[in-house]
């Protein structure tokens, strides 16, 4: 009887990634997650079971060829890995930090079902990580069609619209509000969890392909979109994000010390408040911030204020259980110190005789039955009032698109409660030749579901450029 080889047996754990220990990053600005070396890379990347008909794949929105990618690291062959990536992915080193993996391809990991799935957010990021060492090679572009395209936006959705495009032979122009591009990812998550240079890196890559980035062009002041065809761009895309923060609404919100979460993460991050005194741009903060929500842009905040050496409590009306923050990101915070109150909202600030904040009156809350995506609602508790002292205050409860585009654009339709762009399943909106994607069309949602907008319509904007005579 001919022999049966036993079959190797797969890891249950995954390979942890390395990190700086908590009480060290509490006290400064450098990247938390430090990635793996190549023995941890190939260490983890055998875990990989080479799936035929792989799930992981299904789960990310642009499609990545997870197992292909994977690999390439057992091969030891990294410059086919990362390019293999790169066929759908233009941000990788921003998306191995960053995506939320545990809740899309690692979810579907085969091997989740036994154990730890494969860490392919981790391994993704050792790639790219990998290529900025060793330097980037451009992909074949498309022969020119002689046709104009200008993408609104350089944040994820605009960055991945517009690499497609001028991979496709079309001439990109990006217009961007800010002296920077990367939208969220420069100036919203913080230098600890995304270090910039990262970021303009793959900004330099996407102009590398030929794409003309605009900066300090404001779509709707400077142009506007008819002025732009009218100019001889044939299509647009709206990538414009979702950059309108959104307030308690509770009286005193106006006193001084308290910011919304974008002003407060724009001036410690664009502006380099957190390199004062090397840059003279410091930011006024206390000794005991107040951050109000659970998302991760309320992590964000509160892991900077520590950084910035005050005490930190973040209020959030639910429950841990409820935080719509990464799971990652929440223990990364608590290790290095975060306070909660959970099931508690804010209900009046009260201010000194300087107009400052100087404490907060709360409702204790409760929860209720969950709605119909299965959130659990909330309900104050009559008689539960109780007060903080505080002297900052952020607020981060969300953010809807700015809707500077949307009134300077005849007929292009917008959700009324939102404030969101209308597009179709391609993104295309109600006028032909522009098409919107990512946050501007969803309201605030991840990197990845932006970057999967921007795809679909540089798909679809290929078609209609092509279709025109
Ligand atoms: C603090 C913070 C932390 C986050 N953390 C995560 C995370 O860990 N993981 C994750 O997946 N997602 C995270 N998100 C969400 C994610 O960053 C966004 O969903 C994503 O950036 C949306 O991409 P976008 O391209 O649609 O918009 P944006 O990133 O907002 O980019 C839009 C760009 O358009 C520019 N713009 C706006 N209006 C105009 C105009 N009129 N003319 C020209 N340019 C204009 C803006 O300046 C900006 O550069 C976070 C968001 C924030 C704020
Ligand atoms: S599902 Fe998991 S094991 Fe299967 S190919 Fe994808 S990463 Fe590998």
């Amino acid at each position: 009887m001919a022999e049966t080889k036993p079959k190797p047996k797969i890891k249950k754990e995954a390979v942890e990634m390395r990190k700086q220990e908590p009480k060290v990053r509490a006290k400064n600005f450098n990247e938390v997650a430090l990635g793996y070396n190549e023995e941890e890379a190939l260490e983890e990347a055998s875990r990989c079971l080479q799936c035929v008909k792989p799930q992981c794949v299904s789960g990310c929105p642009v499609e990545v060829s997870i197992p292909e990618f994977v690999k390439c690291i057992r091969d030891r062959q990294y410059a086919e890995g990362i390019a293999k990536i790169k066929e759908k992915n233009a941000l990788p080193a921003v998306c191995g930090r960053v995506c939320p993996q545990e809740e899309q391809c690692q979810v579907k990991c085969l091997v989740g079902k036994i154990g730890q799935p494969v860490s392919i957010g981790r391994l993704e990021r050792y790639l790219a990580d990998w290529e900025r060492e060793h330097g980037f090679q451009l992909p074949e572009k498309a022969k020119p069609t002689g046709k104009k395209v200008a993408i609104v936006g350089a944040g994820p959705a605009g960055l991945t619209a517009a690499a497609d495009l001028v991979k496709l032979g079309h001439e990109v122009t990006m217009f961007e509000a800010l002296h920077l591009a990367g939208g969220v990812l420069s100036y919203g998550i913080p230098e600890f969890r995304l270090p910039k240079a990262i970021v303009q890196n793959e900004v330099n890559y996407i102009q590398k392909l030929g794409v003309d980035l605009r900066v300090g062009n404001l779509v709707g002041r400077t142009h506007t979109i008819p002025e732009l065809m009218k100019n001889g761009y044939e299509a647009v895309f709206i990538g414009s994000g979702a950059g309108l923060p959104q307030f308690t609404g509770v009286p005193g919100e106006n006193l001084g010390g308290i910011y919304s979460a974008n002003e407060f993460l724009i001036r410690v991050n664009l502006m380099k408040a957190f390199k004062f005194p090397e840059y003279d741009t410091p930011i006024r903060i206390g000794k005991h911030v107040v951050v109000i929500g659970g998302g991760n842009v309320a992590m964000d905040c509160a892991r900077s204020s520590m950084r910035l050496g005050a005490d930190v409590c973040l209020l959030y009306r639910r429950s841990r259980d409820e935080l719509p923050a990464r799971k990652e990101e929440i223990e990364n915070a608590e290790e290095e110190g975060l306070v909660c109150k959970f099931l508690a909202a804010p209900l009046k600030f009260n201010g000194d005789e300087k107009g400052w904040v100087k404490s907060m009156e709360c409702l204790a809350m409760e929860l209720g039955a969950p709605d119909e995506k299965g959130r659990r609602s909330v309900k104050p508790i009559p008689g539960s009032e109780f007060t903080m002292e505080t002297d900052t205050v952020i607020v981060a409860i969300g953010q809807t698109p700015n809707p500077i585009i949307q009134r300077t654009t005849e007929g292009l339709q917008v959700n009324p409660r939102h404030g969101t762009i209308i597009v179709d399943e391609n993104g295309k909106t109600t006028l032909d030749g522009v098409y919107a994607g990512g946050d501007v069309a969803t309201g605030a949602a991840t990197v990845i579901s932006a970057m999967g907008m921007g795809k679909k319509a540089a798909k679809a904007m290929h078609e209609y450029l092509m279709s025109k005579k």
